[in-house]
């Protein structure tokens, strides 16, 4: 007897007709003597909808406000497929996040995971029960409820499974595994039937929206063996594990992009030793984040600094900027927006010299501009304008022989 976690994203459970596959997929590890926690999402876009009704309200919705509202949507899934599964005779019953002990830091909108207290859902499931577990949801130690950030299911899923120590953590979703890059966008992606840890962690992190960055890394942290796959097809999915075999010896594993980017510019920032540290702490202290920098020296008094941010970000930054622009000590700020960025990820990077020397070569190649660059072990992010975003996409693609039929 084994325990598998399994998670089931929106569009699985998006209707009574989903949640009853839902039962068959539950129902095909009770048969086999496995112990079952579900996790599941809220249903189809019903979290758009509950933003949309917050909006409506205000412009800027209490963030507490926010976890209250948005933290409903999963239970009612929860709710409903608990009662689709007693009524198909297998016996269940569910949590909410904090009825499973999932504890968070105090932060709303995103909180992390800090601790599961499993005592409850381990007696259910030594009851012979089925645990489903409302995903994105948990409970501060002051009793706040929080949430985890968009797409927080599968991390709600795999931290489980990383306390449970559970066999296997599933994640049931709309495509068939992890590909090469979105399938949505690209006809030619094609599956793969492996990723590393730390590739999947690259691809998340980088815009690829299959699963939330937080879920790999506890993944990667406790060694859950993950498995994305279709909650339709019943065929295998994309395992994600410590090392994956490189098919064909490629050195690209998968193309990852992301849309609404802004590059801000901070120019004549008069020269010291502790300029920088300043300008970020600001930023930092004021809970915004900064992705991609460049310093450019001008001359020995002031130099020019570019940074890329969040478009949702550029408002906030631009008056933290301006409010701190005495203490800051620059000249004029500049903003740019509609861009994109988009990266190609490998392991197989660390061992083939001039991956990135190629990779410009393409965009060139594609009368593709590059604004702002970035690099790490085994991946190679470039900042285009957003026009160009799945041109760069597509031609990265086929250049790093990914496409199907390759
Ligand atoms: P769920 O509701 O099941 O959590 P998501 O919408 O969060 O589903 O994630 C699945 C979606 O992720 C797919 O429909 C696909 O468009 C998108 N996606 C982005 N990048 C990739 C990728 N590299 N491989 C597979 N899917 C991807
Ligand atoms: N329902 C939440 C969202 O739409 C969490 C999730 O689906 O993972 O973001
Ligand atoms: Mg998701």
């Amino acid at each position: 007897m084994g325990l598998i976690v399994q998670k089931f994203g929106g569009t699985s459970v998006g209707s009574v007709e989903k949640i009853l596959n839902v039962v068959q997929r539950v129902k095909a590890e009770t048969d086999s003597g496995n112990q079952v926690v579900v996790v599941v999402s809220a249903m189809g876009k019903s979290t758009d909808q509950l933003v949309g009704l917050a909006k409506e309200i205000s412009s800027q919705p209490n963030k507490r406000e926010m976890d209250m509202l948005l933290s409903t949507g999963e239970q009612v899934t929860i709710a409903l497929l608990s009662m689709a599964l007693n009524e198909q005779g297998v016996p269940a019953v569910s949590y909410t996040g904090w009825q499973a002990g999932i504890v968070t830091e105090a932060v709303h909108g995103n909180a992390r995971v800090t601790n599961i207290n499993t005592a409850a859902v381990q007696s259910q499931l030594s009851e012979g029960k089925v645990v489903i577990v409302a995903g994105f949801q948990g409970l501060t130690e002051e009793g706040e409820i929080t949430t985890l950030g968009r797409g927080g299911s599968d991390t709600t899923a795999v931290a489980l499974a990383a306390a449970l120590k559970a066999d296997k953590c599933d994640i049931y979703t709309d495509v068939t595994g992890v590909f090469t890059t979105d399938p949505r966008y690209v006809k030619s992606a094609r599956k793969l039937l492996s990723v590393s840890y730390d590739e999947m962690l690259e691809l998340a992190n980088l815009g690829a929206g299959v699963l939330h960055p937080r879920a790999v890394e506890f993944a990667k942290n406790y060694q859950v063996k993950l498995e994305v796959r279709s909650s339709l097809e019943k065929i295998e999915g994309t395992v994600i594990e410590e090392e994956a075999s490189m098919e064909q010896n490629l050195v690209v594993r998968g193309v990852a992009f992301e849309d609404e980017i802004t590059k801000v510019s901070v120019l004549g920032l008069a020269n010291s030793l502790t300029s920088l540290s300043t300008i970020f702490t600001t930023l930092a202290k004021n809970h915004l984040n900064v992705d991609i920098i460049v310093q450019s020296t001008t001359d020995a008094k002031t130099a020019n600094l570019a940074f890329s941010i969040k478009t949702e970000d550029l408002i906030q930054t631009l008056g933290v900027l301006e409010d701190n622009k005495e203490q800051l000590n620059y000249e004029q700020l500049d903003a740019e927006n509609k861009l994109a960025k988009v990266s190609i990820v490998g392991s197989g990077m660390i061992s083939n010299p001039g991956v990135a020397a190629q990779m410009f070569e393409v965009l060139a190649a594609n009368d593709i501009q590059v604004k702002m660059v970035s690099t790490s072990e085994i991946k190679v992010s470039a900042v285009v304008e957003e026009k160009d975003m799945l041109k760069a996409v597509e031609a990265l693609h086929q250049a790093f022989r990914l496409s199907k039929g390759n």
